[in-house]
């Protein structure tokens, strides 16, 4: 048997050569004042001052803000309640229930739909896997970041607080797809608008639905937003009336 080779003491070790450049003889007459540099530079800029919150912050574009749930241009909602998002989430602030889809009650395209869907913003860190993980890009984040409010079941957003409203040529489900399509066909983009088929069938099981008085590709529907969304936007206006932080 060999014995292990012994370790280099330090006196064999090689010297310590840096790989950092030296400076000039001018860098280093300056170096000790530097870092004033960014100051100085800064002192001739025009100054930048946030108004917020008596005039709205502007974050950029590509900002995680709070989530939204989205809808196909014929007014279906794009989650099928698969809680790939409630898997994905690391600080577990996601909760779906699904439910079926019926010929009587279709909310989406195939055979399930998110019934329950709820958004815990004291857990959520706005990170957007969750986002990442859903399968028809149901989820999104917008820029909105006034997520603070009075109580802890508040914070708690409810699927009526997240989805997003109807817009021009939508109708409100529950109503079925468009006729002769699969929900293959929602997934390739190839639904535009509700159909006059569509249009009918609401009309005949929920003839008081606001959302028919739109025209196709016309008038947006007024549809309410969910009751945490519209406290949450009353306390966001009150404060930015009295001009305090919240
Ligand atoms: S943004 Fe992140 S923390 Fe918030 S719900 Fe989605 S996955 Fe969870
Ligand atoms: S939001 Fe997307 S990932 Fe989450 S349950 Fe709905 S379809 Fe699935």
């Amino acid at each position: 048997m060999t014995e292990p080779a012994a370790s280099p003491t330090p006196d064999q070790m090689p010297a310590y050569v840096s790989q950092i450049p030296r400076r000039g003889a001018v860098a280093a007459f300056f170096a000790p004042v530097a870092g004033f540099g960014v100051s100085l530079g800064n002192m001739f800029k025009p100054m930048v001052t946030e108004e917020y919150p008596r005039e709205p912050a502007n974050v950029k574009p590509r900002f995680h803000g709070r989530h939204q749930l989205n809808r196909y241009p014929d007014g279906l909602e794009k989650c099928i309640g698969c809680e790939l998002c409630a898997w994905a989430c690391p600080a577990d602030a996601i909760y779906v229930e699904a439910a079926d889809n019926t010929p009587e009650e279709q909310y989406s395209p195939g055979e399930r739909y998110g019934r329950v869907y709820q958004v815990n913003y004291l857990r959520c860190i706005l990170c957007g896997m969750c986002t990442e993980a859903c399968p028809t890009r149901a989820l999104t984040m917008t820029n909105d970041f006034e997520l603070a409010g009075p109580t802890r079941a508040g914070l708690i957003w409810e699927k009526q607080d997240l989805l997003v409203g109807l817009s021009p040529g939508m109708v409100a489900p529950p109503h079925p797809m468009v006729e002769g399509t699969k929900d293959t066909h929602y997934y390739c983009g190839e639904v535009d608008e509700a159909t006059q088929a569509q249009r009918e069938w609401v009309r005949q099981n929920r003839p008081d639905d606001p959302s028919l008085d739109a025209t196709p590709k016309g008038l947006a529907a007024a549809v309410p937003v969910g009751a945490t969304r519209a406290r949450q936007q009353k306390i966001t206006a009150a404060a930015r009336r009295e001009g305090g932080a919240r």
